[in-house]
């Protein structure tokens, strides 16, 4: 089991919702810039003793005590945040790129997917691509300096015939760009993890999305400890385990403290960090989007519990956070995917390479694990 729910009861703020209300920005919150008391500012020193001093991780409870931190906090968690990300990880930001390479049709019913069969959305099923076309691909990410390039497939899993494709693709892809390769196909079984990483596959992507507590609220195809029992396969395998959360489906803040406590049982590697962005047709059509200074207080949190993961800004950014993209880089964000997103279009790679440049972060490989 790797559900470690905090064993005391949380406080969260009380200004525009509480743990019991979803975490969504009221439609006209105060201005969040106001001064801290003295017990708020000690409620942040004892996370930096403990991350900087102490070198050790913050537990649910002291998690909760930053969560429910008044906004006119949230510069001083991003300030921290990024002290954290550069004593843990280095000053490097890792670029990735994905291609979905299986798009739609997928028999599962995650309430937020666009690919999903059962819902009536825009994208459309459409075989697996071509090996020329995931070549071109890969080629083109390696030309932006990328180091990773992801394989995605909207599949519950994958079947024998897929299996077979990534086992070709995998080794191609790697000896032609010199780029890592990972996959993401959905639950597999022991011996389908054991192929992938023989194959060559580095790191794979398998996110929890939420709190397991809130998981069979948006999914009900599958259950969030499926979802577990495959990341921890990845890595008895020996694969680097990529596991993302999406942010904005409704769930409390007590919720997310929780999944930032089961993130750090699963020890991935690399945290996608995703915010809602509600597509057409899903039963989260109609969802309010995260507002832009509750995402950059989410980024620093998700920084603040999991200090050594690579935390990668992915879908989601452009709506949720729209100018304050760059301040998530100095929140605790170290990795981008760049260009296209999965069904959405994401902002140019020149825009993102351009915004490094300005922030003066260097680009490179990582690999972390906490
Ligand atoms: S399993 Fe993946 S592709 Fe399928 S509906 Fe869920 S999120 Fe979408």
């Amino acid at each position: 089991m790797c559900d470690v729910p905090t064993a005391t009861p949380l406080t969260f703020r009380s200004s525009g919702r509480s743990s019991a209300s979803p975490s969504t920005e009221s439609t006209s919150p105060p201005p969040p810039q106001a001064p801290l008391t003295q017990a708020e500012r000690a409620v942040i020193s004892g996370a930096e003793r403990a991350l900087l001093d102490e070198r050790r991780l913050l537990n649910g409870d002291e998690l909760a005590g930053l969560a429910g931190l008044p906004d006119g906090a949230v510069m001083a968690l991003a300030s921290l945040a990024h002290q954290v990300r550069l004593e843990w990880c280095g000053p490097e930001v890792e670029i990735e790129g994905i291609l979905s390479a299986k798009t739609g049709g997928c028999p599962e019913d995650c309430h937020f997917c666009s690919q999903s069969s059962r819902f009536d959305t825009p994208v459309k099923a459409t075989p697996f691509l071509d090996t020329e076309e995931v070549l071109a691909a890969a080629r083109e990410t390696a030309a932006l300096g990328a180091s990773e390039f992801c394989i995605v497939l909207a599949v519950r899993g994958p079947d024998e015939r897929t299996m077979q494709r990534l086992l070709e693709l995998v080794p191609l892809v790697g000896s032609e760009t010199g780029l890592h390769v990972a996959v993401s196909a959905g639950v597999l079984t022991a011996d389908q993890a054991k192929r992938l990483a023989e194959g060559g596959v580095h790191r794979y992507n398998h996110n929890v999305e939420t709190a397991r507590s809130f998981f069979p609220s948006v999914v009900t195809t599958h259950t969030w400890d499926e979802r577990a029992e495959t990341c921890r396969l990845v890595k008895d395998n020996g694969m680097e385990l990529c596991c993302g959360a999406l942010i904005g489906m409704g769930e409390t803040d007590a919720q997310r403290v929780e999944l930032l406590v089961q993130l750090q049982d699963l020890e991935p590697t690399e945290v996608p960090i995703n915010f809602l962005n509600p597509r057409p047709g899903t039963p989260l059509a109609d969802r309010p989007v995260v507002g832009a200074w509750e995402a950059v207080r989410w980024i620093a949190l998700f920084r603040l519990a999991l200090p050594s993961v690579i935390l990668r800004y992915a879908g989601g950014r452009e709506v949720t956070l729209r100018d304050l993209q760059a301040i998530g880089m100095t929140a605790g964000i170290n990795a981008l995917i760049v260009g296209n997103y999965l069904t959405t279009l994401g902002r140019s790679s020149e825009e993102d390479l351009q915004m490094l440049t300005d922030l003066r972060m260097p680009i490179g490989a990582l690999t972390a694990v906490i």
